[in-house]
């Protein structure tokens, strides 16, 4: 599916910048984990700079801004600072550049209230809120204890929260530079997630929403041990369908890229093959989502993946619960099961 997707530029900057437009640079800052950076969007205004997305409050992260600043901005500061979601890799320096520069934030309100409510947590809250989804769901007490002692791991990753100047929502129009911008909701991935579309231009910042090469993680969260989040990214990828073919998608992760729709596919199609193997599965003997892993990943799952890896089997068990495809049960162990509720 891939090889149907064009990348017009070969070479990423990598710890860098690049211009990819008149008016618009491509950053990439380093991350330290096996999704090793993040793109950055930084727009040109007349007499100052609207950037999209932060990076992580990580010493690389300060040392590769120290660099852009000194080296890029030519003195003009960032007067704007659009977040497309809470999580650290997106929200981390946002604070730190607001008060570095005196920027405006701009962010949806679901995403600010998730990224205050996050970092409050003390290590044992975000513990026990992590050990109990995960209890209920089966994970043995070995590796579950193994997540819950990492305490609060979205805190440190923040310099801060930032204030919020305005609240994005969908359908919220951006004047950046002589540019018109608007605002595409979507869900799934995190709660209000906002991509960027400018139509003139042929241009969608993509967030998290739409990346090329990995699937977004779509996870139960235990702020919502309930929920059906992928349901709603289904709902959210249907959406962009509308977009022109060959609009230039500016990814979070990876390289921009032309074909959007064939993308939307491919990610669909990725998720319907893993419901229905749950479906064969879950029609074979019930199943807890721990006890789901092996089904749906076929490749090791180091700690910090089992986290990510535990909140999409719960998705996806809870997409066909909530679909009425597979009931939920608590077994003698007070585990959810899900089991299939036709024979
Ligand atoms: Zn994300």
């Amino acid at each position: 599916m891939k090889c149907e997707l064009e990348y017009p530029f070969e070479t990423p900057p990598i710890d860098g910048w690049m211009a990819i437009a008149d008016g618009l640079y491509w950053l990439r800052l380093p991350l330290p984990f096996a999704l090793d950076h993040i793109n950055v969007w930084l727009l040109q205004e007349r007499e100052a700079w609207t950037l999209v997305d932060a990076g992580a409050s990580l010493p690389p992260s300060r040392a590769a801004w120290e660099s852009i600043i000194a080296n890029l901005l030519g003195g003009r500061p960032i007067q704007r600072i659009v977040i497309t979601h809470f999580h650290p890799d997106h929200y981390g320096l946002a604070s730190w550049l607001q008060q570095r520069f005196g920027a405006e934030v701009l962010i949806t309100r679901a995403e600010q209230d998730s990224a205050v409510n996050l970092y409050a947590y003390s290590d044992g809250q975000a513990g026990q809120y992590i050990s109990e989804l995960f209890t209920r769901n089966g994970l043995d007490a070995e590796r579950r204890a193994a997540l819950a002692a990492r305490g609060n791991f979205y805190r440190p990753l923040l310099a801060g929260i930032a204030r919020v100047a305005e609240y994005l929502s969908a359908g919220s129009q951006l004047r950046i530079g002589d540019r018109q911008w608007e605002v595409i909701a979507g869900q799934g991935h995190s709660p209000e997630h906002a991509c960027l579309y400018c139509k003139s231009a042929g241009w969608l910042i993509s967030g998290d929403q739409v990346l090329p090469g990995i699937s977004s993680n779509i996870s139960v969260r235990p702020e919502q041990p309930d929920g059906d989040p992928l349901a709603d990214y289904l709902d959210s990828l249907a959406e962009l369908h509308r977009l022109p073919a060959d609009v230039l998608v500016l990814p979070s992760h990876g390289s921009p890229f032309r074909g959007l729709h064939a993308r939307l596919a491919a990610l669909e199609r990725h998720h319907q093959v893993r419901l229905e193997r749950l479906r064969l599965a879950c029609h074979d003997a019930p199943l807890s989502a721990a006890e789901a892993l092996p089904v749906l990943f076929r490749r090791e799952i180091d700690s910090h993946g089992l986290f990510f890896a535990m909140g999409e089997a719960i998705a996806h068990l809870h997409q066909l619960w909530h679909a009425g495809e597979l009931r939920r049960y608590r077994d003698k162990q007070g585990i959810y099961r899900f089991a299939a509720t036709s024979p």
